[in-house]
């Protein structure tokens, strides 16, 4: 059995919805702790480890972690002194929004340039923001940073499934994703509803990241609080296809969003059709519980392939795989 002793000390980079989870998640574990946290405001550090209840109780206030006693600073550049500091960090979670799609490929960059060298995962759901992370592989195997992209739930634990589920087959045909995601209210999880709008027919990324709030609410309004989204540009389709699974045409994502209710309005599912050897057509499908949110299917499977990356460097591996090339590991 693998053990990371001592703890791998984390980042968690961004304090909203999933940033908050990430902590949650990360509190009881023995083999990670959390020593660094940024919102768009302000960063909080310690190499010894951050007192979570104080950085959430902070979050719950909408005040920053800058203001964190002791350990806080509010600062125009979080993340400039996040990396300024990054000696002390082994592992970071990029819980940033992603609009536009570059910021945080741009943000990658700026780490590899700045000297940070250990294990980087993020939550990365569109095709094009993935092929951009793809593109930095060369830069990232420089730097010797292991990074895996797409390690959220879709991207990541589905997409892992799929790939699981496709060894029983000599041909893929089809991976289609379905999600439901309930949540009680759309401020808690402000960047992926706006980018989860990105997706709906009439709109773009552009589009959604130019909307206020207001907008938001409004586009809400009229949909009863769900976004029913179907066909979406979602980087399972590229993350499979560079593992050599199946054609990025054959793979479809969509899904339901309710942003008035914390209960799952359907079943999250991953179906994936194929040939066996014997010529016999069958369908592996994947069902999550519906009693897990989507914040720990995102941050168990990001935590998990975050200790997977740190296996990974030991053996001296560098640069961008995802969430279909790795096993995620499970931490304690
Ligand atoms: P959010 O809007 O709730 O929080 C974003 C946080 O980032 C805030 O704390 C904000 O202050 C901080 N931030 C913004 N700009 C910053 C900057 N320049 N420097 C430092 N901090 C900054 O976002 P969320 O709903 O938690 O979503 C985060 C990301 O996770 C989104 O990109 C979303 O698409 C992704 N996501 C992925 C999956 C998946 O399964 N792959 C599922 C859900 C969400």
């Amino acid at each position: 059995m693998i053990r990371l002793s001592p703890p791998l000390r984390v980042a968690v980079l961004g304090a909203g919805g999933l940033g908050q989870a990430a902590m949650r998640v990360l509190a009881p574990k023995e083999e990670m702790k959390l020593v660094a946290v940024a919102d768009s405001r302000g960063f909080a550090m310690d190499p010894e480890g951050l007192d979570t209840e104080t950085i959430l109780d902070l979050c719950a206030k909408r005040a920053s972690v800058g203001t964190a006693p002791g350990v806080g600073q509010l600062v125009d550049d979080p993340l400039g002194a996040i990396l300024e500091r990054s000696e002390a960090i082994d592992g970071i979670f990029l819980a940033l929004p992603n609009l536009p799609n570059e910021f945080i490929p741009q943000t990658v960059e700026r780490f590899a340039r700045g000297g940070f060298r250990g294990v980087m995962v993020d939550a990365l759901k569109r095709t094009a923001a993935v092929e951009l992370m793809f593109e930095l592989d060369p830069l990232l195997r420089q730097a010797q940073i292991t990074y895996i992209v797409g390690a959220g739930a879709t991207p990541g634990l589905l997409t892992a499934a799929a790939n699981l589920a496709a060894q029983s087959y000599q041909t893929v045909e089809s991976v289609e994703i379905y999600f439901g995601v309930g949540i009680s209210n759309w401020e808690a999880y402000r960047a992926t509803i706006r980018e989860d709008i990105a997706h709906l027919p009439g709109f773009d990324v552009e589009k959604a990241r130019k909307m206020t709030d207001e907008e938001i609410e409004a586009e809400l309004e009229r949909r009863n609080g769900i976004l029913e989204l179907v066909n979406m540009e979602h980087a399972d389709d590229v993350i499979l296809e560079r593992a050599g699974v199946v054609d990025r045409d054959r793979v479809t994502v969509g899904g339901i969003v309710d942003t008035r209710s914390p209960k799952k309005p359907v079943s999250t599912t991953m179906r994936l059709t194929g040939v066996t050897f014997e010529g016999k057509r069958s369908t592996h499908t994947f069902t999550l519980g519906d009693e897990t949110s989507m914040a720990a299917n995102v941050c168990g499977p990001v935590f998990g392939y975050m200790k997977a990356g740190w296996w990974l460097r030991s053996l001296g591996a560098y640069g961008v795989l995802s969430s279909a090339n790795v096993m995620p590991q499970f931490v304690r």
